[in-house]
């Protein structure tokens, strides 16, 4: 090996010389299909931005999960087209609450706890944003048409990656950072949103009729950020996505 000045300049360090992070994400059930399944732009995004994307069944092995959150080092919550048992925050069902599969709220809320035990960082996105609120006992709101009057359209349907309402964000906040600004606008694909933050949780992002956006945990040494639109939809083109999935990825290297 020389030792001369040459030779160190031509040797950069190893691009990435920490372990890539594995993270760890709830799929979906198809009842009808009897299939878990979660479409790609999840693990796209998350293997783009260096971690390595795990798909994690739902299956109804509790002791089976418990060892996939041991080991994982980070966690995310994709979104869902079911809604999250009312029960689980202490309320009856809405008559315009949607399917209900017990087995994402049961793994979402299991593997949230090993999370939460363990300091891993957590990225929830629409339906994975409430079933975090829900892990800390907040609520829900069970449907926005319904129970907040003047409400905008937050279910926008197809192309379902278009900007369609704005956000305002709090300021000194992990997403005002992210979004290196108080206002952006997203995709909206929900008709369920936060009602009240759960422990160690602050809403850090409206639209302009109220409803919840985003919520964090404010705690120095966490990395815990819900977001009720979706990133993954839009990380190959738009800044504020691609950093989402970023941060989260940074703060999962070297847990
Ligand atoms: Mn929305």
């Amino acid at each position: 090996m020389s030792n001369d000045a040459t030779t160190r300049v031509l040797t950069p360090p190893p691009a990435q010389s920490a372990r890539r992070p594995i993270v760890g994400i709830t799929t979906r059930l198809d009842l009808k299909e009897d299939t878990y399944y979660l479409g790609r732009q999840y693990a796209d995004a998350v293997a783009a931005a260096g971690g390595v994307p795990l798909y994690i069944p739902l299956i109804d092995d509790r002791e089976a999960l418990q060892a996939l959150g041991s080991q994982i080092d980070a966690l995310m919550l994709g979104g869902s087209n079911s809604d999250i048992d009312p029960k689980y925050y202490g309320e009856e069902p809405h008559a315009a609450l949607g399917a209900v599969v017990p087995a994402r709220d049961e793994a979402d809320l299991l593997l949230l706890k090993c999370a939460e035990d363990r300091g891993l960082p957590v990225l929830g996105i629409c339906f994975g944003m409430q079933s975090l609120n829900v892990s800390r006992g907040g609520t829900l709101v069970q449907d926005i048409a319904a129970q907040i009057p003047g409400a905008y359209k937050h279910d926008q349907g197809i192309p379902v990656d278009r900007p369609s309402h704005a956000i305002v964000i709090e300021k000194d906040s992990l997403i005002a950072n992210l979004a290196g600004g108080l206002a952006a606008r997203v995709n909206s694909t929900h008709h369920q949103s936060v009602k009240e933050a759960g422990r160690n949780l602050l809403v850090t992002a409206r639209a302009k009729d109220g409803v919840v956006e985003a919520i964090e945990d404010p705690r120095p040494d966490r990395f815990v950020l819900g977001v009720q639109w979706h990133p993954e939809w839009g990380w190959e083109r738009e800044e504020l996505s691609r950093r989402i999935f970023q941060a989260f990825v940074d703060a999962a290297t070297g847990k």
